[in-house]
């Protein structure tokens, strides 16, 4: 790589939303309920190639979680992003299926690595990372939804933020058919504890599954939206991909498979993008998966730059949250407006009421946002996030959101809706390097959350 200039970033739209993320790959195992007809066989962690990069850089050092969250770090910073605040995302197969004692040290090992010290026990490395150079801001685990309900005090203790559900499509018959091994109503269940418990809940959604078709798949997903028992904070839309070694490359050779072509892809996820509502965050479409591993189906990765091209010359208003966020009107060097309002979208979701509350400019340019959620007389905040390129803890550059109090006055707006609503105690959900931002607005740590008591 050659070596950025001073002041360059290096693929800047990696940090863009305001954190650095850092992928840790688990060794492969296989899942406990079988093998989903899609996913497939290669001898490396559970529905990934060998020559996907992340897989490549954690083979290269034997999986150990300490070395491959190490070399991000040194990769990042050689390319010249910030690292102060790290999004740790834990990726391949169902980490909540591990050995337990596996998964105690797998995640130990990764804020050992943050912090540049081995220590005694999680709980040091993680009081440790509270004023750590490198702070996890946030901590993402991949599972089931059948496997996660039992672990929810387990992934707290460990400063899990964010889980992210395969759930690929909403029917229980496609399921049986694909041998996904649970149901829809996992997904639902799944859905109201883990966001009664404060997480972010991101969906994995495949269209273009064996069973389902182009009219199928679009209903389904405005089911996503408009029956509460879902509504998802995130979304990665992965179509179907007939990849080597999977059941799928059998019907496939026998012709009782297709996967949509490039069009129809095309069609569904513009389709998909126009029905995402505000409140949700579509974090990726297509997965990275390396040409020579695709039987069938489209290679183009890089789908949706195009098609958001597209849509932006053409003067789409999405409202799905990346496509408004201000980081990408800096990139694309637009002009900013900097007169800043509250925009508040309620709605029911899981048995609860959510708030979404929005700091946008006229021209719906988002700079923050936050996610409160009231159920049984208890309020958390599941998610607070200043947009912006990520910068370190302290710097401030002219016309970029982070730092400049957007979180403060977020945050105080949140104290303001559950006091209304004649709740007393506010909880916050806190990656473990977010503990004493939150400290200073009066917040206490109270089990594994950020706690005050309303006036
Ligand atoms: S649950 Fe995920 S990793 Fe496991 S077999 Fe299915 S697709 Fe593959």
């Amino acid at each position: 790589m050659i070596k950025p200039q001073k002041g360059e970033i290096r693929k800047p739209t990696k940090t863009i939303s305001g954190i650095t993320p850092v992928a840790v790959m688990l060794p492969p195992r296989k899942c406990e309920h079988g093998r989903c007809i899609y996913c497939p066989n290669l001898n490396v962690p559970q529905s990934y190639t060998p020559k996907s990069p992340v897989v490549m850089r954690a083979k290269e050092v034997d999986y150990d979680p300490y070395k491959q969250v190490i070399g991000r770090i040194e990769a990042y910073k050689a390319m010249n992003h910030p690292t102060e605040k790290i999004e740790l995302i834990i990726m391949g197969g169902t980490f909540l299926e591990y050995p337990e004692e596996f998964q105690h040290n797998f995640i130990k090992s990764l804020y050992d690595a943050l912090n540049g010290k081995i220590s005694k026990t999680l709980k040091v490395a993680q009081e440790l990372n509270e004023n750590s150079t490198n702070r996890c801001v946030a901590l993402c685990v991949e599972t089931r939804p059948d496997v996660c309900i039992k672990y929810i005090d387990r992934m707290r203790e460990w400063g899990v933020t964010r889980v992210e559900l395969g759930v690929q499509i909403i029917d229980d018959e496609i399921y049986d058919q694909i041998k996904r091994g649970h149901k829809v109503i996992d997904v639902i269940n799944a859905t109201k504890e883990l966001k009664n418990a404060g997480f972010k809940i991101g969906y994995h959604i495949m269209p273009g599954l064996p069973g389902s078709n182009l009219q199928k798949d679009i209903k389904l997903f405005k089911k996503l939206f408009s029956n509460s028992n879902f509504k998802p904070d995130q979304l990665k839309l992965y179509p179907c991909q007939v990849m080597p070694s999977s059941v799928l490359e059998e019907l496939y050779w026998e012709g009782k498979y297709k996967p949509y072509s490039r069009e129809e892809i095309e069609k569904v996820l513009i389709e998909m993008l126009k029905l995402t509502p505000r409140y949700c965050r579509i974090m990726r479409v297509m997965r990275e998966i390396p040409p020579e591993y695709i039987i069938a189906g489209t290679i183009r990765i890089d789908l949706r730059r195009e098609i958001e091209k597209e849509l932006r010359k053409k003067n789409s208003k999405l409202k799905e949250i990346r496509y408004r966020e201000i980081g990408f009107a800096q990139q694309e060097k637009k002009e900013i407006n900097l007169d800043l309002k509250l925009k508040i979208t309620k709605y029911k979701a899981s048995k609860g009421k959510e708030y979404f509350l929005e700091i946008i400019n006229k021209d719906d340019i988002l700079f923050g946002l936050l996610r409160l959620r009231l159920h049984h007389k208890n309020a958390i905040i599941r998610e607070v996030h200043v947009y912006g390129q990520s910068l370190n803890l302290g710097e401030k550059i002219k016309d970029v959101a982070q730092h400049q109090g957007l979180g403060k006055w977020l945050i105080e707006e949140a104290e303001k809706i559950t006091k209304e609503n004649k709740i007393s105690k506010l909880s916050i959900i806190s990656g473990i390097g977010v503990r004493e931002y939150y400290r200073k607005l009066g917040y206490k740590l109270e089990d594994t959350y950020m706690v005050k008591e309303l006036n």
